[in-house]
């Protein structure tokens, strides 16, 4: 029996993230319920989802190993501590995990969001140094459009001016190098961009600038999501690899939106066969279902705090909800999910698939450039002088009036499926897309 919807007509006592309060209010978009590939709303129509929630909900929407483990947990151990204390879920699902993670990388850290795992993993960076006696090595390098999460740290390396103007002056020691986004070379590339490995160099001049051994750590995304599907060109990630090597700078690969097969392998360090020092993850980590994040380290990282002075053993950072019995018990659930459907590696079989059908949009009116790689697809628009976000805004209204849940940024629309879609209804994601593009001023 479904429980009766609650609907409010306060719209303004939830002050939302990142949306005008007051735009939504004249046009209020509600999901009340969801299931498998598809969303339910308020006025009961059936929206599918092109986007995975926000590029979260792997496995899709109400999955019973998922909900039944959560019950489960909830009843039996509800909340326990980590500090100084543990519960046995926590140990499994780190155990699960470092089987997942490439070699090497053999020790999880839990959070719970994406953006406390970047916060922790910037933090571990700082104090593996000084752990290790080069507390000299401070700065930490981002990149321009890199989106990491909006906790100080996050904000201070990610590179999106909006998210950091109104904030005041932010960690200091940061520096970015610039994005690999190259259109004049590589628009409309299938899968990774031809063009533009060289844009590496631009993290030897940033170490250049300062004296090398200042410097901490490089973070970035192997695909900036938020800030539009950027893909890394050929040859790119193996060379900004090399140079933190040469340098001995960690190398943090913020994997929050590729973990978890959204590119066909567990995660973006397997499919592009370059190992980070540190990953960041969260969203498909329980598939969106409760809020949990994670930093993966290498031994080495760990060893200099587990074998360090007495004052050094233990590290000087945690939270409240770090593994939370429920949010343990549901990434649980959702690697049992992953593997007995093969999830992890879908992407991989349907890519080709996904490829040629978000590249079929192509000619159709204002569109710039299409992106892909293993279920990750992006449309970007041609702004519209003096108002640049407003034809993808208004592909999204449309495409949700017309059944399709998209997302947009600025203006570009991103595209990142659950992994269970079907072809079935890849080919009905874009066509109901190309039904939208062709209605845009
Ligand atoms: N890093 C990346 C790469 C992300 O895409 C996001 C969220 N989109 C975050 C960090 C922040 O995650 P959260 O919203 O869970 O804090």
């Amino acid at each position: 029996m479904n429980a009766p919807i609650r609907v409010t007509n306060n719209l303004e006592a939830f002050w939302m993230p990142f949306t005008a309060n007051r735009q939504f209010k004249s046009n209020p978009r509600m999901f009340v319920a969801a299931k498998d590939m598809h969303y339910t709303t308020a006025d009961g129509r059936q929206v599918l989802d092109g986007t995975a929630g926000l590029w979260c909900c792997n496995a899709g929407h109400g999955r019973p190993k998922i909900t039944e483990a959560i019950q489960k947990q909830a009843a039996e151990l509800d909340y326990a501590p980590a500090f100084q204390m543990g519960h046995p879920a926590a140990f499994e699902l780190a155990s699960r995990l470092v089987q997942l993670t490439p070699q090497g990388i053999d020790h999880v850290f839990f959070a719970n969001s994406g953006s406390e795992a970047v916060d922790s993993a910037l933090k571990i960076a700082l104090a593996y140094h000084r752990a290790r006696g080069e507390g000299q090595r401070f700065r930490l390098i981002g990149r321009e459009r890199g989106y990491h999460g909006v906790g100080f740290g996050g904000i201070s390396v990610g590179g999106i001016v909006s998210n950091r103007k109104m904030f005041g002056t932010l960690l200091t020691g940061v520096d970015h190098i610039r994005h690999t986004h190259d259109l004049t070379r590589n628009a409309f590339s299938r899968g990774l961009p031809e063009h533009g490995a060289e844009y590496a160099e631009d993290l030897e001049r940033v170490i250049a600038l300062h004296d090398p051994s200042t410097i901490a750590a490089v973070i970035i995304e192997p695909i900036a999501g938020s800030t539009g599907v950027l893909l890394p060109p050929k040859g790119y990630l193996e060379r900004i690899r090399a140079i933190c090597d040469k340098h001995g700078i960690l190398l943090i690969f913020d994997e929050v939106i590729t973990g978890f097969g959204r590119l066909g392998a567990p995660f973006a360090a397997d499919y592009f066969g370059v190992t980070p020092d540190m990953m960041t993850v969260a969203k498909g980590i329980t598939s969106g279902v409760i809020p949990m994040g994670a930093v993966f380290a290498k031994k080495e990282i760990y060893d200099a705090f587990m074998t360090g002075p007495e004052h050094l053993i233990e590290l000087f950072h945690g939270y409240t909800y770090s593994a939370n019995p429920v949010a343990c018990a549901a990434a649980l659930g959702t690697l049992d999910t992953y593997a007995e459907e093969g999830l992890l590696t879908r992407a991989a079989d349907l890519a080709s698939y996904w490829e040629d059908a978000v590249h079929s949009l192509k000619g159709l009116p204002h569109v710039i450039d299409i992106r892909n790689l293993g279920l990750i697809g992006a449309i970007e628009l041609e702004p519209i002088a003096g108002q640049p976000t407003k034809r993808a805004f208004s592909a999204f209204l449309k495409a949700y009036e017309k059944g399709l849940l998209i997302r947009t940024t600025g203006d570009i629309i991103a595209l990142s499926p659950p992994l269970i879609i079907s072809k079935a209804q890849i080919d009905e994601l874009v066509t109901t897309l190309g039904d939208v593009l062709k209605t845009l001023d």
